[in-house]
């Protein structure tokens, strides 16, 4: 293999066949690679990983920090500062600072954005799909990026290619390359060509690319090329640093800023070009008021407790088994107000037990629990039509009626699961629903391995949602005839394509009588909430030519019975449920399943309440789409749907205005997940495809986990909401400080510095921000109706509430500024201990702000009312910035840097005085609204 890996890069694979493949990457179709040979290529080639060329690079990262408009104005602010200071000979302390801090700021915000970016590409990597391989003999699944050219590789449907490989061995194998070829319908792959080197990609039928979806069937791959050399990773290296998209928060908070630096540099023209009209000489007092009012009007330290927020959010959904994969989504999960559930495996158990078999003349219970061989078959009533058996007959005898003998062969053999013991636990490999059968056939005393070693499949056309059914083509001890075909799904379907039906040892036709009787069985077992399958099959006397259809192939065929299992409901689920509706989201089912087994279970879960319709696939078939718009919302159940269903139920639901949440795990489900506003794919039954479509995973596919996710979604959002109103209140209240200043006092002075300002705006306003990040849920969370995701950042009184508190703040400073100056101005020496009113002014701000960050953690329950240890950062917070503060004004190198002054006992009681009264407003305004509401009650 080293001397061709210079050309291996490039080498034209399908051009080969099998074996000169196999030759050429020194690998065997049985064994695979060696451990050894597997280190060495795995040196030799580096890891099976697309470089990610959208992501960006620290630099473009650090950059980017810089290239925000209200630092920009920063930036312009300490330039006008410094040369106004170099001008009057002074020190450009402020300039100095403001670079520091914005530089400061810059990096900060570096550190939290490129650790964002590296969780979440760890949070990628979580998702990053297994593979199964053959090495050393043995069938192992291991990470996609451990992938080696030489790894013999193994595809079933669902599954997206992880590497470039040449097919070794093929079944029913269709490919979907659309993600390569932009061809969307599926290609058949085939195994014995070898094609002219000049062949265009999509029609090199004899290789699989990286990045395309098995559509059908399973193959066996050697792999050929790995990471960038792979056409998927060709693609990606032309593909130009693609920009990540601002998330919608991200959005908002970009117009946020853009409305407030132009706001301010509106106020600042104001008051400079009205100001220097009115009197000329006060032109550099009104210009540094100017500048500090820009200063303040920005909330620094914003975006970097944004950043922090949403990376915790995701931390603490994938605790509760929600994986993030987009970061938008952990802003808008808490807007859900519709979530479309799966039935089988997310509101259910997916642990399928067989509890009753009803063949042609008998009505059968199936004793036993669990995967587990073990029970018994017992005749509940004879059927009506039947032979009469008595119930006491002996299950062994039962099991070997012919009839029932050929319903519990059908399940063995048509059949893609394998059931295990492993320490005394009966577990499967595969769908449930076929372990179940496997369980059963086992009660009856069939064996798997035996069977399929004497009857081997020759064909077969596997199970999809869509056809809902499956076949397999086996061959037959040579007494019994050559082949015979055994098919298995949905009752009404598989019925459909029966002429005859199998009563003992004869073959009888099948009466429409009969038949209808059947379907009555079958919707009294799924009445009962069972799953229901349908079985039948057919002697052949040779394999079907290779184009014939399923279609074609299932006529005429020989009914068995029907096999009801029970697939329990998750016991979490229903609880769940009562937290969506408390929080005004309506949950909805889709399943392929039958419609009364669907409605079964939706009744006991509490999905579907009285009034509620149930709509079944071929109903909703009929609707045009303003039709179905028309029901949707009345529909709590859709059964026998197909995927392509799902895409006009979300289409139609988010007509009706509503944002909805979708589960799926199927191939073709990937639409409907991109389609929906949050696309949740499953972790543990869910295919590769449609994880990659989705928004979050669940890694214990859930249904509970989603009402998780959207209540962690909405403790996020709530939490970014609370301390964006803690923080611009408070840079309103200083806009309003500084801008009033001139006009109450006899001087134009500036109470307040750029340099003090910035101190505010990022620590005293910062800590506490990041402490309200992390808040608890308030005890009505989930007890509210969803919100807008396409809500203004102001709604729901949070823009008054800004501008009321930026007020108050206001007046309780001002008022202080007009008792301090003229205290400062009566008692002091004007040149000996100037401006002692201004530090008293910056100091009842922040002070301020610490009773704020109190009170602002509950919208309506007093703080009294709250646990103060239930976020103990908050008093933290609160303790830490306080001292501080003290720190800025008692010790000396910082009250000289920060330009303050030492203010003495009395003095700083009045600012605390001052200070708790911005406290009791917040308390007041809540006792406030009680009283409203409980008087508008009455
Ligand atoms: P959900 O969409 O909630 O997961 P589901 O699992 O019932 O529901 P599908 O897996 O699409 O949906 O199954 C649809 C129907 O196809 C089932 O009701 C059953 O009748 C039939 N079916 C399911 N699994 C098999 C199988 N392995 N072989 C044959 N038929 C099957």
């Amino acid at each position: 293999m080293n001397d061709h890996s210079q050309l291996d890069s490039q080498f034209a694979w399908h051009t080969l066949a099998v074996p000169q493949t196999l030759e050429r990457l020194e690998t065997n179709a049985q064994i695979g690679l060696t451990l050894q040979q597997v280190s060495a290529r795995q040196a030799q080639f580096g890891p099976n990983e697309i470089q990610e060329t959208g992501g960006r690079t620290p630099l473009e990262i650090l950059i980017d920090q810089f290239t925000n408009v209200m630092l920009l104005m920063l930036i312009a602010v300490a330039f006008v500062s410094g040369i106004l200071d170099i001008q009057d000979g002074d020190f450009p302390k402020d300039a100095i600072a403001i670079f520091l801090i914005v530089i400061l700021n810059g990096v900060l915000g570096y550190l939290q954005e490129s650790r964002a970016e590296k969780a979440l590409a760890a949070l990628k990597n979580m998702a990053s799909p297994l593979v199964r391989v053959i090495r050393d003999g043995k069938t192992q699944e291991i990470a996609a990026k451990e992938l080696v050219p030489g790894d013999v590789m193994l595809l079933e449907a669902g599954v997206q290619v992880s590497a470039d490989g040449r097919v070794i061995e093929a079944s029913s194998l269709q490919i979907r390359e659309a993600a390569l070829t932009g061809e969307s319908n599926a290609v058949t792959k085939q195994v014995t060509l070898t094609l002219p080197e000049n062949t265009s990609l999509g029609d090199r039928l004899n290789l699989v690319y990286q990045g395309t979806e098995v559509i059908l069937g399973r193959a066996k791959v050697v792999v050929t090329k790995t990471g960038m050399n792979t056409e998927l990773g060709r693609i990606a290296a032309m593909i130009q640093g693609v920009e990540s998209e601002p998330t919608p928060l991200q959005q908002r908070m970009t117009q946020l800023g853009n409305v407030l630096v132009t706001g301010s540099l509106i106020l600042v023209a104001f008051v400079v070009i009205g100001g220097t009209l009115v009197n000329q000489s006060a032109f550099r007092d009104l210009l540094e008021i100017s500048l500090s009012m820009a200063v303040a009007v920005v909330p620094e330290g914003l975006p970097a407790v944004i950043t922090v927020t949403l990376a915790l959010g995701t931390q603490r959904m994938v605790k509760r088994n929600a994986l993030i994969r987009k970061l938008p989504a952990v802003e808008t999960l808490g807007s859900v107000s519709t979530i479309c559930s799966d039935k089988t495996g997310t509101l259910t158990q997916n642990k399928m037990v067989v509890q009753r078999v009803q063949t042609a003349s008998y009505s059968l219970r199936v004793t036993g629990e669990g995967y587990e061989p073990l029970g018994e078959f017992k005749i509940e009533n004879p059927s009506p039509s039947g032979n009469g058996h008595a119930p006491g007959i002996a299950s062994e005898q039962l099991q070997n009626d012919p009839e029932v003998r050929s319903l519990l062969l059908t399940c063995v053999l048509c059949n893609d699961a394998q059931l295990q013991e492993e320490k005394q636990q009966w577990t499967i490999l595969g769908d449930p629903t076929e372990g179940a059968l496997l369980a059963l056939a086992a009660k009856g005393q069939l064996e798997q391995k035996k069977l399929t070693r004497q009857m081997p499949r020759v064909g077969e056309f596997p199970f999809s949602s869509e056809t809902k059914r499956m076949s397999t083509i086996c061959q037959q001890p040579s007494s019994e005839g050559a082949y015979a075909m055994y098919t298995k799904g949905s009752p009404e379907l598989t019925i459909n394509r029966c002429t005859q039906i199998q009563q003992g040892a004869e073959i009888k036709p099948l009466t429409a009588e009969k038949r209808k009787e059947i379907l009555n069985q079958n919707d009294l077992m799924a009445a009962q909430g069972l799953r229901v399958l349908g079985f039948a099959y057919k002697p052949l006397t040779d394999v079907f030519p290779a184009d014939t259809s399923q279609q074609e192939a299932e006529q005429q065929l020989v009914w068995l019975g029907l096999v009801g299992m029970l697939d329990a409901p998750r016991p979490e689920v229903r609880a769940a449920v009562a937290k969506c509706r408390q929080a005004g989201i309506r949950p909805v089912m889709i399943t392929g399943d039958h419609p009364l087994t669907a409605k079964a279970i939706a009744s006991d879960l509490g999905i579907a309440q009285s009034g509620d319709r149930v709509l079944i696939g071929q109903e909703l078939e009929q609707l045009s789409q303003p039709e179905l718009e028309q029901q949707v919302e009345r529909v709590s159940v859709y059964a026998r749907v197909s995927p392509e269903h799902k895409l006009r139920i979300v289409k139609a639901l988010q007509s009706r205005g509503q944002f909805v949440a979708m589960t799926g795990d199927g191939v073709n489900d990937a639409p409907a997940l991109k389609q929906a506003d949050i696309g949740i794919a499953m972790g543990i039954t869910g295919t590769d495809v449609s994880k990659e479509a989705s928004d979050m995973v669940l890694l214990d596919d859930n249904f509970a986990t989603i009402v998780a996710a959207t209540e962690e979604g909405r403790v996020v959002y709530s939490n970014i909401r609370r301390f964006i109103k803690y923080i611009l209140g408070s840079n309103i209240g200083e806009v309003l400080t500084i801008a009033s200043a001139p006009l109450l006092l006899p001087v134009a002075d500036v109470p307040l510095t750029p340099l003090q300002i910035l101190w505010m705006n990022l620590v005293t306003d910062g800590f506490p921000a990041l402490a309200l990040a992390v808040e608890p849920p308030e005890p009505d969370v989930m007890k509210t109706p969803p919100n807008s995701p396409r809500e203004s950042i102001f709604a729901r009184g949070l823009g008054l509430y800004m501008v009321r508190i930026g007020i108050i703040f206001a007046i309780l400073t001002i008022t202080l500024m007009g008792w301090s100056y003229d205290h400062a101005t009566k008692n002091y020496n004007e040149i000996l201990q100037p401006d002692r009113w201004k530090t008293m002014v910056f100091t009842t701000l922040c002070i301020a702000q610490m009773g704020h960050a109190i009170a602002v953690r509950s919208k309506t329950r007093l703080t009294i009312e709250v646990n103060p240890f239930s976020n103990p950062y908050v008093l933290g917070a609160v303790v830490i910035t306080t001292i501080l503060q003290l720190m800025l004004i008692y010790v000396e190198p910082l009250r000289n840097f920060f330009g303050t002054q030492v203010i003495d006992g009395l003095e700083l009681l009045v600012c605390l005085g001052f200070s708790v009264l911005m406290f009791v407003w917040i308390e007041l305004e809540k006792l406030f609204v009680r009283w409203y509401k409980s008087r508008k009650k009455a």
